[in-house]
C-alpha cells in the first residue's frame, strides 16, 4: 500500500521535473544514499561527475523520509552508491523498485555497496531482527574510519571507470590524490588523538565503534538499549551507573538524536553533552570529508583535554 502510493506521487513527480536532465549533460550521474557516500564520490569522480545525496545531513541514515523526488532522482542516475549492510532496509527499497533504472539494480556495475570491502564490527552470529535492532548484519557506520574509507574509494573508482571507461584514467588519479592526502591527515589525527588513548566515551546511537578502534577510545555505553530503540528509564539508569563507574564524561549526540535525554544524563554523571556528526554538512565547515574528520577529531579532542 505504501509503495503504490509512492508510485502514484513519482509519476506526478517526473512530470513535473522533466527541466532536470539538461543540466547534468556529459557528467555521470552519480546518486549516494547518504551525504559522507556522496563527499568521497565527489573527491574519487572530480569534476566530471554530478554527486546527489538523498538523505539530508540532518538525517539520521537509517531513518531517511523517502521522497518522490527520490525516484527521480534514482530513475536518471548512472550509479547508486548505498552504505549496504541494512543500513537504509527502511527506506531504499521502495524507492529502488520504483525507479525503474537496470544501471543500477543490483549487480550491475553502476550499483556500489560500501560495505562490500570494509571489516565490519559486531556483526551477530545470529541474525535477528526481530527486536528492532537495526545493526542485525553488523554495525553500518564505518564511514568515520579512514582505514575503510580507502576500500570504498577504491571500490568507487573501480565501478566508476566500468561505467564511464572514457574517464577510468582520471578516477584512478583523483583516488591516488585522495588517498596521498589522507595518508597525511591520518598521521594528523592519531596525532590528535594518542594524548587521550583509551579515553571513555557515551554515544547515543552505537555509531562510533569504528572511530574509538581505530584511534583507542572506548565507548562505554549507548543510551538505546539497542540500535534503533530509543532510550527506557531503566536502561538509562544502567547507564547513569555505568559512567559512573567507569567514569565516562563525554556524551556524543548527532543533530538527529534526542539531545535532551543526553542532557539528563549528563546531568546526573557531571558529562558534557558533544555535539558531533557523522554527515558532512551537517555542521559548520564540514563540507567534505576531510573537513568532517577534522570536525570530529578536534571536537573529541578539545573535550578529552578539558576534563584531564
Ligand atoms: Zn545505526
Amino acid at each position: 500500500m505504501k509503495s503504490r502510493t509512492v508510485l502514484k506521487l513519482a509519476s506526478i513527480a517526473l512530470i513535473g521535473a522533466t527541466g532536470v536532465g539538461p543540466s547534468f549533460a556529459g557528467k555521470l550521474r552519480v546518486v549516494a544514499t547518504t551525504p559522507d557516500l556522496a563527499a568521497l564520490a565527489r573527491e574519487i569522480g572530480g569534476a566530471g561527475v554530478e554527486v546527489v545525496a538523498l538523505a539530508k545531513p540532518t538525517e539520521d541514515p537509517h531513518f531517511v523520509d523517502a521522497k518522490p523526488s527520490h525516484i527521480v532522482t534514482l530513475n536518471r542516475a548512472d550509479a547508486l552508491i548505498e552504505g549496504g549492510a541494512e543500513l537504509e532496509l527502511g527506506w531504499l527499497p521502495p524507492l529502488m523498485e520504483n525507479s525503474r533504472n537496470a544501471k543500477i539494480a543490483a549487480g550491475a556495475p553502476g550499483r556500489i555497496v560500501a560495505s562490500r570491502g570494509v571489516k565490519m564490527l559486531e556483526v551477530p552470529a545470529t541474525f535477528d531482527r526481530s527486536k528492532g535492532d537495526v545493526h542485525s548484519l553488523g554495525n553500518p557506520h564505518f564511514m568515520i574510519d579512514p582505514v575503510s574509507v580507502r576500500v570504498i574509494a577504491a571500490e568507487m573508482a573501480a565501478h566508476f571507470a566500468q561505467v564511464d571507461p572514457a574517464s577510468a584514467a582520471t578516477y584512478k588519479a583523483n583516488l591516488a590524490t585522495f588517498n596521498a592526502r589522507l595518508d597525511v591527515k591520518m598521521a594528523e589525527w592519531e596525532k590528535q588523538l594518542a594524548p587521550f588513548r583509551g579515553a571513555k566515551i557515551v554515544t547515543y546511537h552505537n555509531d562510533f565503534i569504528y572511530l574509538a578502534e581505530r584511534f583507542n577510545l572506548q565507548v562505554v555505553a549507548t543510551l538505546e538499549p539497542k540500535p534503533g530503540i530509543s532510550p527506557s528509564p531503566s536502561h538509562l539508569a544502567r547507564v547513569i551507573g555505568a559512567m559512573k563507574a567507569a567514569p565516562a564524561r563525554v556524551i556524543l549526540v548527532q543533530p538527529y538524536q534526542n539531545r535532551k535525554t543526553a542532557e539528563t544524563v549528563a546531568r546526573q554523571t557531571e558529562a558534557v553533552v558533544l555535539d558531533i556528526a557523522q554527515q558532512p554538512g551537517a555542521r559548520q565547515n564540514t563540507a567534505t570529508y576531510f573537513d568532517l574528520m577534522d570536525h570530529i577529531v578536534a571536537t573529541l579532542a578539545a573535550a578529552f583535554r578539558g576534563q584531564k
